[in-house]
């Protein structure tokens, strides 16, 4: 093995080949400034290995190999059918690469190992495919307006993309930004979160296994305001797309400013539930416990604010802390029987911790956990799953995005009062709607502010529907047909017909 691809033997006794350099070009670099740092095993808080970080300089390099590469053979020539047949060729070595990516992503991230292998490498290889299909599909309109005009639109890639992504959902989030750039036509410089940068660069190995032309897709570890600066302000990258908190949209946003990028963005969300009396009540408990608690929390349409009707509410945090106590089973994320791994970091432990100790400061009732879980193997960042109850609209916790595995429930009175307090937010990322009587189910949907909305489930998603927030939720969609129009750019061409 080279040393920028070394032999690691993950905690499940895999042994597999990972990449620790910047992959630019179709090849793995070191850093220019040869610095680079460790990414955590969060079940464990030991170092798993060190991996470049990439400096501006670097950003620099990568920026012009996806610029060359945009406007040179093979690229320029490979059409729609060409980049769909590399994006299912992706999908197929992804499927093939599926307990390595699910190591890997369980090892670096603490997800439970079976979550990753039946959640999210599916969706990974499902959305390849889906947009794959739209890769030789894209097609402009002729627009009718006088005799002696003639009006066609063309649908052109954007351009040269810089891509910035979290840590939650490391190879989907990979995924759901290069599918749709490269079925476009477009090329990419990709950030992973610093703090879980393995299996990108993974995966970076089967771009490049699949024959996705050089400088077409380059992957650069490194820290959000290094890495993901250079990237939001470089002045020949035309497009960003970034998944991660608000707080840091907003200043991408403004990095982004210098030389008006076309921008997408995911961000936050403090997504609310209502249950209505007339729910099928087990049915709500089970989708706003998968809701809040999947991935230990750390999913930005977490339904982490439960309002309930007030002639269920007794019932519904009963069957709710019941509920908890049968599933959420906290332990070593490679065991199978385990539901809810660590935390990822120690700063996202510090985080909830934080929280936990607003939501009592402020008075509301510690209802269930609330207290760090060290009995898998006295180390780890895990957390008990922690319920706050008689909670005030004003708290902290109420308002503010927590981001594990961590949920206030609150009742209420009226339709009406569940609807303005469910809007009563700066996010509208995802709702969730439990009753019986489809008519208020429809009702409620239109009048709730959120880009998603559940009717009697929450937290699924589908490669085929949109994607997004709305208010300081996000910018744009992904996935679904929508999703083409944050990596397209449309040219409208006028031929005068007129003598
Ligand atoms: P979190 O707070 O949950 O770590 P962030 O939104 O800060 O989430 O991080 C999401 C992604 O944005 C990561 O890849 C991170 O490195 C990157 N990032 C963080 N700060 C900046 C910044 N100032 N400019 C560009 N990218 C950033």
């Amino acid at each position: 093995m080279s040393d920028l691809v070394l032999e690691l033997t993950a905690p499940n006794g895999l042994k597999y080949s990972q990449p620790i350099g910047l992959f630019i070009n179709n090849e793995f670099v070191k850093s220019t400034s040869g610095e680079k740092f460790a990414t955590v095993d969060p079940a464990t808080e030991t170092d798993i290995t060190n991996v470049y970080a990439a400096s501006a300089d670097d950003v620099d390099i990568a920026v012009k190999a996806a610029r060359k590469a945009l406007k040179s053979e093979p690229y320029k020539s490979l059409g729609g059918p060409g980049r769909a047949r590399l994006l299912l060729k992706i999908a197929d070595l992804i499927e093939q690469n599926a307990h390595t990516l699910a190591t890997i992503e369980c090892w670096d991230n603490g997800k439970p190992y079976l979550h990753a292998l039946y959640a999210d490498v599916p969706m990974v290889v499902n959305t390849l495919r889906y947009f794959a299909g739209w890769a030789d599909k894209l097609q402009g309109d002729m627009i009718e307006t006088t005799p002696t005009k003639l009006i066609y639109t063309i649908r052109e890639p954007v351009g040269v993309c810089g891509q910035i992504i979290p840590w939650n959902y490391p190879i989907l989030m990979v995924v759901w930004k290069i599918a749709p750039m490269l079925a476009c036509g477009n090329t990419t410089v990709l950030k992973p979160a610093e703090q879980t940068p393995l299996s990108a660069l993974f995966l970076a190995m089967l771009f490049k296994e699949a024959g996705v032309p050089p400088g077409v897709i380059n992957i650069l570890n490194g820290v959000g305001r290094v890495t993901g600066a250079a990237i939001a302000s470089h002045l020949d990258i035309d497009k960003v797309a970034f998944t991660g908190s608000t707080q840091t949209g907003r200043e991408i946003m403004k990095l982004a400013s210098i030389n008006l990028k076309n921008i997408s963005l995911e961000t936050g969300g403090k997504s609310p539930s209502l249950v209505f009396d007339d729910a099928d009540l087990a049915n709500a408990v089970k989708w706003t416990h998968q809701g809040i608690m999947f991935n230990a929390g750390q999913t930005c349409t977490a339904n982490s604010r439960i309002l309930v009707q007030e002639g269920v509410y007794e019932k519904f945090v009963e069957q709710f802390k019941e509920h908890v106590k049968n599933v959420s089973k906290i332990g070593d994320p490679f065991e199978s029987t385990t539901y809810q791994g660590p935390q990822v970091t120690q700063a996202q432990f510090d985080r909830v911790m934080g929280y936990i100790e607003s939501g009592k400061s402020e008075g509301a009732t510690l209802a269930m956990g609330g207290v760090p879980h060290k009995n898998v193997n006295g180390k780890g960042f895990y957390i008990a799953p922690t319920i706050f109850t008689d909670v005030k609209d004003h708290y902290k916790i109420y308002r503010e995005e927590v981001f594990g595995p961590f949920c206030v429930i609150s009742s209420f009175v009226t339709e009406e009062e569940a609807i303005t307090r469910a809007n009563d937010t700066t996010y509208g990322l995802g709702a969730s709607i439990f009753t019986e009587n489809m008519k208020r189910g429809h009702r409620v949907a239109r009048a709730i502010e959120s880009g998603t909305v559940w009717i009697n489930s929450s937290i699924d998603s589908d490669f085929r529907v949109p994607f997004g927030g709305v208010k300081q939720s996000g910018i744009g969609r992904e996935l679904g047909e929508a999703g083409l129009a944050a990596y397209t750019s449309i040219k409208s061409v006028h031929v005068n017909l007129a003598d």
